[in-house]
């Protein structure tokens, strides 16, 4: 996700400022980052570098000496939406002549034309982005009145955007706009002004601050701020700033739910960074607590709730790479059964949540026998973690919505790392093993495509919740998706839905065929595809209406949700976000309470 701040005041470590703020952030996903910095007589500094804030923080301190002051700044995170990630590309943008400096977040539709329009007037570009235009257009309409002009370049553009903009001419001000993407205002006692996509950063140095309203236009001068929309001036409510409640918040979204959703990225790349050396595929066997030197021939898996879903996941893992036997237990059902342990099988439990009194009960009875038992927990030292012989810690925060979203593409993450472990310890195929690998770094990226194609998900969650019962269907790698959108759907939105593979449709899913109950076809071109659209004649035919989640446009489709391309083992994971999403939208159109779904506990702690 991408973020600007910016600083003005007294203060003479602008610099330090800006990048303490991208650094609390980091943990965000990014691609670039930059900082433009000046003094009050406009002695300025713009650096920039791509990927890490300390590449840019390293670039800063070589740069600047430290006797210096700086008393302004923008800084920017960039996730790239208009070509590559370059220094060039990078965020802040000036205009030829260097009397602007602007950060910008989100799009500017009609750039195209107003970049030919400018290279008209002898404008260059230096960068690829949208938002370079924002910078020269601001020098071609300068008319020695800051604002005015700011006034006038907005209405030249169209799209999405938070600006922070800095002219020359005027040394001691900025004005900030936002239109469609968050920016938040804040002063201090000192008069010193503040401004953030994201209150978290600000936490510490406010104690109250201000959303700022689409349309917005607040001018700094003279120590003093006006905010104005519409052409009028305006004042908007100051709130308190909660930086106790600010770590588990929902920050801006308007449920935990959503905020969970959006974190999954920046999660997975968290567990990759401890297990994983994507530069050699190579593991981090430590992640794994010992189970180096065991030779299992079967594993057998002890699930409730969600992380059935996820086992499904696992037995495709385990099977196709690994080529180990997979069977599941419910762990509520376990005592009754009269299962085998020996030292060749693995016992596996999955929690998201920490203290799931069902499974510990089967934990503690498989200890009795001397069985090997193995979890995939979220929280380190909870009670799972203290009773079994190895672990692997899912590090996915806390998670505080009832039911699961980032615990569980956590947990997906966490077994395809140890079935590759498995079957690198087996010797099999390196050559997929490595194809697997490279898939899985891009699988973050890949996530944040999805998310950031949420309000089309919106658009279309919205038609479909005017149903009221749902076809979940799937083939292959996609049924634990199917499953657990299904799952997700009938948690929050209380609409029924049932999964079902397609090419069972026959035996008796078209007994029901009916136009009011949609279809929910995951399509990815995965081995399955071709044999999967003669799947979606059968439903067609029989004026079922079909939502279609794949990477390749579908004609038929009454609705369809295009996902970004990967192979059949990471589909997965973006098939999953798009189901959340799905759910999350829907149910909060149909205004239900998203956080708290009826009769639903995050942690099952009774037997
Ligand atoms: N569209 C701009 C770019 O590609 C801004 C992207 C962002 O919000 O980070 O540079």
């Amino acid at each position: 996700m991408c973020w600007i701040f910016g600083y003005i005041g007294d203060k003479n470590d602008a610099q330090k400022i800006l990048i303490h703020w991208l650094e609390r952030l980091e943990y965000r996903w990014y691609d670039s980052a930059g900082i433009f910095v000046g003094n009050k007589s406009w002695k300025t500094k713009l650096i920039k570098a791509i990927w890490k804030v300390s590449n840019l923080a390293n670039k800063m301190y070589n740069s600047l000496e430290t006797n210096e002051s700086w008393n302004f700044g923008i800084a920017h995170t960039r996730w790239a939406t208009h070509w590559w990630i370059s220094e060039e590309n990078t965020h802040p943008h000036h205009d030829n002549n260097k009397n602007f400096h602007i950060v910008h977040n989100w799009i500017i539709e009609n750039y195209h034309q107003l970049k030919e329009e400018l290279k008209g007037k002898w404008y260059q570009f230096y960068s690829e982005t949208d938002s370079e235009v924002i910078a020269n257009l601001l020098e071609y309409l300068w008319n020695w009145d800051f604002l005015e002009t700011v006034e006038k370049v907005l209405n030249k553009i169209r799209g999405a955007y938070a600006l922070l903009i800095l002219s020359k001419m005027n040394p001691n001000e900025m004005i900030a706009v936002r239109l469609w993407s968050p920016l938040i205002f804040a002063y201090d006692e000192n008069n010193d002004f503040y401004f953030s996509s994201d209150k978290q950063a600000l936490s510490g140095y406010v104690d109250k601050f201000i959303y700022m309203d689409d349309g917005d236009i607040l001018h700094i001068k003279d120590k003093d701020y006006k905010i104005k929309a519409n052409g009028v001036n305006v004042s908007r409510k100051i709130e308190d700033m909660d930086i106790k409640l600010l770590e588990s918040s929902k920050w801006d979204f308007k449920h935990f739910m959503l905020k969970e959703i959006f974190e999954q990225a920046t999660i997975i790349k968290r567990i990759f960074k401890w297990r994983v050396n994507f530069e050699n595929n190579t593991m981090n066997t430590d992640a794994f607590h010992g189970m180096k030197d065991e030779k299992f021939t079967k594993i057998v898996f002890v699930w409730c709730g969600t992380s059935y879903n996820a086992w499904v996941l696992w037995t495709y893992y385990m099977e196709n790479l690994a080529w180990l036997e997979s069977i599941s237990y419910i762990a509520s059902e376990y005592e009754y059964q009269n299962i085998k342990v020996n030292d060749e099988t693995l016992f596996v439990f999955i929690s998201q949540s920490w203290e799931t009194a069902d499974s510990i009960e089967v934990l503690k009875l498989l200890k009795t026998k001397w069985a090997k038992t193995f979890w995939i927990v979220n929280v380190v030292g909870s009670t799972i973690s203290r009773l079994t012989d190895y672990w692997l810690f899912t590090r996915a925060g806390a998670e505080i919505w009832v039911a699961s979203t980032k615990a569980f593409t956590a947990q997906i993450t966490c077994i395809i790392l140890l079935a590759l472990f498995l079957w690198q310890k087996r010797w099999l195929s390196k050559a997929k093993y490595d194809q697997v690998m490279s898939a899985l770094n891009d699988v973050p990226d890949k996530i944040e495509q999805v998310l950031n194609s949420h309000l089309e998900i919106k658009k279309i969650a919205e038609e479909i919740a005017k149903h009221k019962d749902f076809f979940f269907l799937w083939r292959h790698y996609q049924l634990s998706i199917a499953r657990e959108s299904s799952l997700k759907f009938k948690e929050i939105t209380y609409l029924h839905s049932e999964f079902y593979p397609t090419w069972e449709l026959k035996h008796w899913p078209l007994a029901l065929v009916d136009e009011k109950i949609p279809s929910v076809l995951f399509l990815p071109k995965d081995i399955l595809f071709e044999r999967n659209l003669s799947s979606i004649q059968e439903i067609k035919a029989r004026k079922w209406k079909v939502l279609i989640i794949s990477d390749e446009e579908i004609k038929s489709a009454d609705f369809f949700i295009k996902i970004p391309s990967c192979i059949d083992e990471t589909y997965p994971f973006v098939t999953a976000v798009v189901g959340q999403l799905l759910a999350y939208y829907s149910a909060d159109f149909l205004n239900k309470e998203i956080d708290k779904p009826r009769n639903l506990a995050k942690s099952v702690t009774v037997k």
